[in-house]
Parts: structure tokens; sequence; C-alpha cells
């Protein structure tokens, strides 16, 4: 299932933000090299491609792009030649082409999206910096997540960052600012998406999903509502249940931990970790302990371990926070 498409308006808690932006580009003020930052799933690069999107128009309207003109039409396609996109699937859509003596080339193609934002892609970010835009003047980048940049990757940016040259906007989007180089921060006007409160986040959801919903998806999604959407679309929200009741039977001893290692290792194990962890922070805060202190620690060193591998060997790892958890529970 996929997520619904998003208007192409400022997000209710984001409209403050928008007329500020909108307003400093109106009078030429608008930074060359922004870093939107904040929570995942609050619209940052929701922001980021509005901002891109008005910047390209041939005739915006009320600030907003006018979705109608031939930039805008290019722009919705994917295909606008003065926009570019960096991030961790750049290349993977590429064809491979037929050389002239038959053979298939080489591509930059990977299997599957890179962990990281890599040199190649910042190459040709570089190179598509130095060519004149072809249709309004302008031309936009959006690095997005910006964190994923590698070491490389980062410092060939730090350049085109401090000249970005006439018409250029580089618009970097990351919910981890810390993880980026402290010289390409600095070189960024940095913007915090604020995540909205609790009752404009379901107000908003409830245009998308049922109130029910809402609430579970946005409790275990750092209540960022892009996120919650995306989740109940997953039906992540059906999982999470199941996660919980499974941690919940297992703790009070209803089914053994080897039956709910093996259900818990049939979802995606950092995002169970997640969750697990999550759980124990809200048990840790309404009735602190050391024990349970000592078993967050655990799960996160258990999640630091399924991040570093392609391959954990889920099942295992959940058996022996199993039988931890039930220690801590009982
Ligand atoms: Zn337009």
């Amino acid at each position: 299932m996929t997520s619904p498409a998003i208007p192409m308006a400022p997000l209710p808690w984001q409209q403050t933000q928008w007329e500020s932006l909108s307003e400093r580009n109106f009078h030429g003020r608008l930074p060359h090299a922004l870093l939107l930052h904040g929570t995942a799933g609050v619209g940052k690069g929701h922001l980021a491609r509005l901002l891109a999107s008005a910047l390209l128009c041939e005739s915006p309207v009320n600030t907003l792009a006018c979705g109608h003109c031939h930039s805008c039409q290019m722009f919705a396609a994917g295909s606008h030649p003065d926009f570019f996109f960096a991030s961790t699937a750049y290349g993977m859509h590429d064809s491979p082409e037929d050389e002239s003596d038959g053979k298939v080339r080489k591509t930059k193609k990977p299997a599957a999206p890179s962990k990281q934002i890599k040199i190649d892609c910042i190459r040709d970010l570089i190179n598509f910096s130095v060519h004149s835009a072809h249709q309004s003047g302008k031309r936009v980048a959006i690095i997005e997540p910006a964190e994923l940049l590698n070491h490389n990757a980062a410092n060939a940016l730090l350049k085109t960052l401090e000249e970005p040259g006439e018409g250029l906007f580089i618009i970097l989007v990351s919910h981890q600012p810390s993880r980026l180089l402290p010289t390409l921060r600095s070189r960024c006007q940095a913007l915090l998406c604020q995540t909205p409160d609790h009752a404009q986040s379901i107000e908003w959801l409830r245009h998308h999903i049922s109130p029910e919903r809402a609430e579970t998806a946005l409790a275990f999604s750092h209540s960022a509502p892009l996120k919650a959407l995306a989740a109940v679309h997953a039906e992540h929200d059906l999982l999470y249940r199941e996660v919980m009741l499974t941690l919940e039977a297992c703790s009070q001893r209803e089914v053994t931990y080897l039956f709910a290692a093996e259900s818990l290792a049939k979802h995606d194990a950092i995002m169970v970790l997640e969750w697990w962890l999550a759980l124990v922070h809200r048990q840790s805060c309404a009735n602190p302990s050391a024990d349970m202190l000592g078993f967050s620690d655990r799960l996160m060193d258990a999640r630091r371990k399924a991040q570093g591998t392609a391959n954990p060997n889920a099942r295992m790892l959940f058996e022996t926070l199993l039988i931890d958890w039930i220690n801590v529970k009982n």
C-alpha cells in the first residue's frame, strides 16, 4: 500500500515558516544553502520540495508553484533539468545502455539503495551546479537525508556550498544534523522544522486515516505525523500491536520465549527493537528501576549490532533479549 499524495501546500504547522521563506524569497534574501532539520517525519522533505517547486515555477500563485506550467509539470514528473535530487537511491534507476559495439555498458546502478550518499552523486551535483539554468534562471538541489553524505561526498560539497553560483539553491534535509561535518553545517543557514503538538497532528491525520489508528501510529512515531501516516499505510500500526501483545504475553509467561522470538523475528529487527525500546522507555518513566535501565542499555546495544549487520540472526538475538525481559518483568 502506498502513502497518499500530500498536496503541494504548506503543512498546517509549517505555515508560518513557509510565509517567512516566501517573503525572503520575494525580497531576494533566500539563503543559497539551507539546512532543514528536525525529527524524522515532520515534513522537512515536503517543505524542501515545496520551496524547490516554487523557485522553479514560471508563474507562482500566492507564493506557491502554480502546478500547471511546463516547469511544474517537469518537476512533478521528476524530469526538471534545473532540479537535482541527491539521495541514497541516486543512480538506482539508471538503465544499462548499449555501447556501439553491442556490449552492455557497466552502470553505476547498485543492487539496492546504498546506506550513504556517495561522491559520484555529489560530483554530478557539482556538474549540475556549474551549468546554466534551462528555465527560470534558478536551479535547486535537495540533499536528503544529508547526514548520509559520506566523508568524501561531504568534503566535495564544501566549495559549492561556499560559492553556490548565481541562481543556485541547495537545500539539505536532515534529522540528525549533528552527524554532518561542522564545516558543512556552518556553510548553511539552519532552519528547525518543529514537531506539531498532538492535537494538530491528530487533526491533520484524520483527513487520511481513522483517529484510532492515528493515535496508535503517533505513539511509536515520535509524534511525527508524516512518519505516522507512512507507518499506517505500511500497516506498521497493526504489526506494532502484534509486537506489543507478543512482548506482554511473553512477560506474563503466556507464551514461551522461543515462540515469542520466532514471532518477533518475522518482522524487521530494527523496527521491533525501536518499538521495544520505546515501550521500555515509557515503563521506565512510569516506574523507574535499575533493572529496566540496564535492559534498555542491552536493547540499544542490540539495535546498534542489528544496524551494523546486513543479516543479523534475529531469532537468536530476540531469544537472548526475551530471557532478560522475563527476568526484568517478574
Ligand atoms: Zn508553475
